[in-house]
């Protein structure tokens, strides 16, 4: 049974889809401004897996990611760039999808629209609006009204109204009728892109493109919505005003929000430092990135520095590094008496619970994580013994088909186990190995020892057996 962290609820819920079987879910999506930094790849990556996840699991999952191109930062670029709106859009979704390729995000079946083919949609709900009274149009503008939905707004984001307005500012000059409404569509300025509307010429607001995105694909209510922890409020907060007084539905039942990333210590958006993936991406492989986002709880802020991506690629290259190592020991022929790999039959199977355990409980993929280390540290420990039975070369070769499995089809980090860097350093330590039993035969123990130390440096533990040496990573 799945179960999320509900920011609605304010608690863990127990998954419930509205259909057996299936999973609806609407995640906000990036404003095409500009190249995607990493604290946007941190929701892309992480919402991929939830999907792979449910997936995983049996759920058939529809699943929605909007693009936001048309807004007051698109705007201001494409005039800094001299160029239209659509040509902004056009050049940061190419770059979007260049570089979220590198994290692997599964693309088939996925529903990416744009918010500037939907402005029908949008027109359409804010008439709905205005007709049941909670809109109204201002000198072209039309705002949400706050007040004729007083009852629930703030249930989200557990603020109460009241509150809300004596903190608001009221500006001398507003035309709306409570500093807490927001605009829905607003009124062209020269040399703004705009649509023609029941209003007259203009463009939509942030809020309602995703209110129109979701409903156009999911309906009146689907299971969930995701984002990113400061699209609470004000942005999701008024979806659900819109979405619930034009459509009537429930709208999203689960709310989901992915943490911060930090850099030094401080919010990214707050320091100022915004590093964009693309840069991160110079020094480290998608893969790694994608490994670092996930060895996190997804609610909880993340520190991101050189060394804690170091620490994922480490980490990454332990799991191939067994898997290189199974693989070329279950080259050879199975022996009679060789180790049946009974305990590693074991471990495979509680490894596989607990990782279940881990994801079922509200996407916790540092603790699934933890299995598959456990699960790699045992392998690595049945393949000391190197020579296998027919039975232990399948519990081998199962637990590495498991591994592969929810590393890369699951967790969605591809590895590389034909790569021949990682063949080359068996191989390589296999022939250092050989000079060492041949330095051993002439009893230089100097030079034996001098070769273990300077693996053990490089990270490589070997141990001497009765009439073999092992090594491993
Ligand atoms: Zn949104």
């Amino acid at each position: 049974m799945i179960k999320i962290y509900n920011t609605l609820s304010g608690k863990v819920d127990e998954f419930k889809p509205i259909k057996d079987g299936e999973v609806s879910m609407y995640v906000c999506g990036p404003t095409v401004y500009n190249y995607i930094h990493i604290g946007n790849a941190r929701p892309a990556i992480f919402f991929d897996t939830v999907r792979r996840y449910f997936e995983y699991r049996g759920y058939k999952v529809k699943y929605v990611q909007n693009f936001t191109d048309v807004d007051d930062k698109m705007i201001k670029r494409a005039n800094e760039e001299g160029v239209n709106l659509k040509a902004i859009a056009d050049k940061y979704i190419k770059a979007y999808f260049e570089d979220t390729s590198k994290v692997n995000l599964k693309e088939e079946g996925m529903i990416r629209p744009k918010a500037t083919e939907h402005i029908g949609d949008m027109i359409e709900i804010i008439q709905n609006l205005i007709e049941k009274g909670h809109a109204y149009e201002a000198d072209g503008d039309v705002y949400f009204d706050v007040e004729s939905y007083k009852e629930k707004y703030g249930a989200l984001s557990k603020q109460n109204i009241d509150d809300l307005q004596s903190g608001a500012r009221i500006e001398v000059a507003d035309i709306k009728k409570s500093p807490l409404d927001f605009a829905l569509w607003k009124k062209a300025k020269e040399g703004e892109p705009s649509w023609d509307s029941p209003w007259g010429k203009g463009r939509p607001g942030w809020h309602i493109e995703c209110s129109a995105m979701s409903h156009r694909y999911l309906g009146d209510t689907f299971d969930i919505h995701g984002g990113g922890q400061d699209l609470i409020f004000p942005h999701h907060e008024n979806e659900i005003a819109q979405s619930k007084c034009s459509c009537g539905g429930e709208f999203a039942r689960y709310w989901m929000h992915n943490g911060y990333i930090n850099i030094n210590g401080e919010k990214m958006s707050k320091s100022g430092t915004f590093m964009l993936l693309r840069q991160v991406l110079e020094q480290f492989e998608g893969r790694v990135i994608r490994l670092f986002v996930l060895g996190a709880h997804y609610r909880k802020p993340m520190e991101f520095s050189n060394y804690e991506l170091n620490q994922a690629k480490s980490s990454l290259e332990r799991i191939e590094n067994a898997l290189v190592r199974a693989k070329n020991i279950l080259a050879n022929e199975a022996v009679e008496n060789g180790n049946d790999c009974v305990e590693l039959a074991e471990v495979l199977k509680t490894s596989s619970e607990k990782f279940i355990a881990g994801m079922d409980d509200d996407f916790n993929t540092a603790q699934g994580l933890g299995a598959i280390f456990e699960l790699v540290k045992e392998l690595n420990k049945a393949l000391d013994s190197e020579k296998l039975s027919v039975l232990g070369k399948e519990n081998v070769q199962k637990t590495v088909d498991y591994i592969v499995n929810i590393m890369e089809e699951v967790l969605g980090v591809k590895l590389k186990l034909d790569n021949e860097v990682g063949n080359l350093t068996s191989e390589l330590v296999e022939f250092i190995l050989e000079l060492r039993r041949e330095a051993r035969a002439e009893k230089n123990w100097g030079m034996s020892d001098k070769i273990r130390d300077r693996l053990a440096e490089m990270g490589i533990k070997i141990k001497d057996g009765k009439d073999k040496t092992t090594w491993s990573m």
